[in-house]
């Protein structure tokens, strides 16, 4: 635990620059995205660094980790609660931040008391609509 403090009071520049690229980034990035972008500034930075600055993170509840994405794991520096509409075809993931009035029927809460919910919404983005409708309207021509 102490090791850890340590290590997240120690801002190298390339922790800074993984911080920046994250302060209001709404793109739902993967670890891999958060390195090629940072890279381009620190050349020399190891995936590694992403990584641990992540788990860092996490551990600190600075930063969601979203398993909503089968392939990769996805970074979320918005920790205000809120929900997620999952575009199926891109993968592109947006905040959804109305409440929602969600009750479970009491024989299904096991004897919980609900604190939270978490609603992931998928569909398929206009762009991602828009481009299947031209590829359908190319077949038929
Ligand atoms: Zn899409
Ligand atoms: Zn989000």
């Amino acid at each position: 635990m102490k090791k850890y403090k340590n290590l997240c009071l120690k801002l190298t520049p390339q922790r800074l620059a993984i911080l920046e690229y994250l302060e209001g980034n709404t793109d739902h990035p993967s670890a891999s995205d958060i390195y090629n972008a940072v890279c381009k500034r620190f050349p020399t930075m190891s995936f590694a660094t992403v990584y641990n600055t992540l788990k860092a993170l996490k551990g600190k509840a600075s930063i969601q980790e979203l398993t909503i994405d089968p392939d990769k794991k996805r970074f979320d520096p918005n920790t205000v609660h809120h929900h997620h509409l999952i575009c199926t075809e891109c993968r592109k993931i947006i905040d959804i931040e109305t409440e929602f009035e969600l009750d479970l029927p009491e024989l299904q809460k096991h004897g919980f008391e609900i604190t939270g919910n978490h609603i992931d919404f998928y569909g398929v983005c206009p762009e991602c609509a828009g481009l299947a409708l031209q590829e359908y309207g190319g077949q038929l021509h």
